[in-house]
Formats: structure tokens, sequence, C-alpha cells
């Protein structure tokens, strides 16, 4: 048996009253999704633990078995996963503009090519060695600490917006004092090289997470494809293979076809392969209804049905499930039970896939860290 699972970020959503109090996903044309609900089984699936933030880095290590209130220690640690960096502690380091004020968390959303050299040129002028910047994508840059410190509490800057950054900065102890001292000097340094942003904002700090391997909690070899790096640093820290694929966009444009590819290549190598798209999530923040409900359609054709026509569906097991829902009314993530369909096993009643409809499932609501043992078993 070959495992299959396949993570549509963000499709979950809410009923809306412009498409007569129903979902996008029960509005969509989405055959495929709709067969592998109504020949398998069904249910809801809560993939945010009480007390954690909507992220996709919490929803998809909830998905794949790991409890996040034990192993979680922020987003810039599993942003450096992906990038091989190690160090005591991993701050994201947002490039942003401010004031008094939180004015931009995205830094005038800078080019990643721009992000690049002024990163290059914080490090040639820091003044602690012990200290190192990273550029990652755009705005969204990390910051490695080489030495030991009691953590410390901080706050994203999209959640700042506006806000007096006083307010929000590190206290208490010798790496907020440190944090703060970066963030002064960078003030004075950054206006020389750049006029996107005037400030470093770090932020999601912790140690390297120790997660359980994947293999060895559930005995199999796995793969991962994924369109960004929280889930290529997830899939590293898991000890999951890490499957490149080229012209991903992280959009609706992206390159279906190599996913299908590369998806149908590795399941014959591996026993199960995770495939991550991030495009339904896209045009959900970016509140556009139509678009979303196309790109439903779009996935539904070109990944979930290329896949099911190229399978022998005899030796397949598949789980479908968005990892979180992001409403396009709200623009954001919520942490809201999401539907999950598992094909392969014995049917229930369910005939479609939507939040509605797999409320009736044989599964009913389900803790995130069951979803594993109910697919696998
Ligand atoms: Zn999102």
């Amino acid at each position: 048996m070959k495992y299959l699972i396949l993570i549509p970020d963000g499709m979950a959503d809410w009923r809306i009253e412009r498409l007569g109090k129903k979902t996008p996903l029960e509005v969509a044309d989405k055959p495929n999704m709709d067969f592998i609900a109504k020949e398998g089984a069904c249910g809801k699936v809560n993939t945010i633990p009480n007390g954690f933030e909507a992220g996709s880095d919490i929803a998809n290590l909830t998905i794949l078995g790991v409890d996040v209130r034990r192993y979680y220690t922020g987003r810039g640690p599993i942003e450096a996963l992906a990038k091989g960096i190690s160090a005591e502690l991993v701050f994201r380091c947002n490039l942003v503009k401010a004031k008094e004020i939180m004015l931009d968390y995205a830094g005038g959303r800078i080019s990643d090519y721009e992000a690049v050299e002024v990163i290059r040129q914080l490090n040639s002028k820091k003044k602690f060695d012990f200290i190192e910047f990273y550029a990652s994508k755009s705005y969204r840059n990390l910051l490695a600490i080489k030495k030991e410190f009691k953590e410390v509490k901080t706050f994203p800057p999209h959640d700042i917006q506006g806000k007096k950054i006083s307010e929000y900065l590190p206290r208490n102890g010798e790496l907020a004092k440190l944090l703060i001292e970066l963030i002064e000097w960078s003030k004075m340094v950054l206006p020389e090289i750049t006029n996107k942003a005037n400030m470093i904002w770090p932020w999601g700090g912790g140690r390297m997470p120790k997660f359980p391997k994947f293999g060895d909690t559930y005995g199999l070899k796995g793969a991962m494809i994924s369109e960004v790096d929280l889930l290529k640093g997830i899939a590293r820290g898991l000890g999951l293979e890490f499957i490149e694929v080229e012209g991903l966009t992280g959009y609706v444009d992206t390159n279906y076809k190599g996913i299908v590819r590369h998806t149908l290549k590795n399941l014959k190598n591996f026993d199960l392969v995770i495939v991550h798209t991030e495009g339904i999530d896209e045009v959900s923040h970016e509140g556009d209804l139509e678009g979303k409900i196309e790109a439903i359609e779009i996935y539904d054709e070109r990944i979930v049905g290329k896949i099911l026509d190229k399978s022998d569906l005899s030796e397949l097991r598949i789980l479908l499930l968005p990892d979180h829902p992001t409403p396009v009314e709200l623009r954001t993530h919520v942490a809201e039970n999401v539907p999950f369909a598992i094909y392969g096993i014995e049917r229930d009643e369910v005939k479609t896939f939507s939040e509605i409809s797999c409320l009736k499932g044989k599964f009913g609501i389900i803790d995130g860290l069951k979803l594993m043992d109910c697919f696998l078993r």
C-alpha cells in the first residue's frame, strides 16, 4: 500500500451570503475531490491546538502527528531548518517600515534581490560576532544568535500594524536588551542602505526544534512536495525527503504538471508522499471569491484528477484536507476545524467534499493528533 496526503493550503472557508449561504467548496465543480469523499470516509479535524496561532506551521505539524505543545519552538527555527542554518536561537527578522508606530510589516515588499544586498550590508556592519543575518525572501529574513540566552516574548509585526512599537518591544533580561539594541542600531544603519525599510523587527524566535522523526513514529519512508520554505523546514525536521520541483510559483499559476509528475514518481520510491500547495490560500488572502472558486476547480482538475487518473487506486490510500480555513471574507487564517476525506478505507455516507458534508462523516470531529492513526491504521 502507498499513502498520499494532499494539502491545499487555506481551502476551507465559511458560508457566504452571495453564494446563497454556501461555501466556495460547495459551489465549486470538483468531481475528483468529491470522488475521494464519496468512495472513502470523512470527518472534520482540529489542526490548531488551543492557544496557538492559526499558522501553516502549526497546522501542518499537527496533521503530521507532532504535538506542537511539546515540540514547537517558533517559526524562525523552522525556516532555519529549511535553510540548513543552526544556532542557539533563530528569529524571523522582518525588514519593516516604522516610526513611533509600525507602518509596514512587509518593508514595502522589498525585492528578493534588494533584500539580499541589505542583509549582506547588515552583516558587514554588525557589532557582534555571535549574531548573523540570513536573507530569505523579500522582507522575511532570519536572525541567528550563536550564544546562550534565556528566551523572551516577541510580537509578530503583522499583528501590530498601526500600533505603538514601544509597547511591543521585548522586555526583561539580556536577550531583550540585545534585541532592542539591534533594532536601534538598524534604525541608524538601514536608511543608508535602502529606502524600503528603516528598521528590523525580530520575532518568532526560539531554539532549534527536536521533532520526532516521522519514520520512527509511523514506520513509513516519506517525502514532501511544497512551494514554501516553512514546509521544507517541517520536512527536514521530521526526517522527510524534500522534493524540489521546478517552476513552482506558490500561486494559482504554478507548475501543476511538475507537481503531479514528481508525486507519481516519488510514490514509487517512498511509502508516503505529502503534497502541499499554496495557490488557494493566496487568492483567499486577496479576498477574491471568484478567484478562490476557480482555484479550487483548477486544483481539483490538475492535481487531484491527474493523480487519480494515473494511479493504481487499489494500491493507494489518499488523505485530502486543507491545513486551516482562510475565509475570503476575513482574508486571514482562522483556528477552526477543517473537513478531511480518506480514500482507500471502508466508505461512509458522505457524497461530496465540503465543510458541511464532512460533518456527517463516520469520523465525526477529531483531534488533529489522531488524524495519522485514522489514515494509516
Ligand atoms: Zn495563508
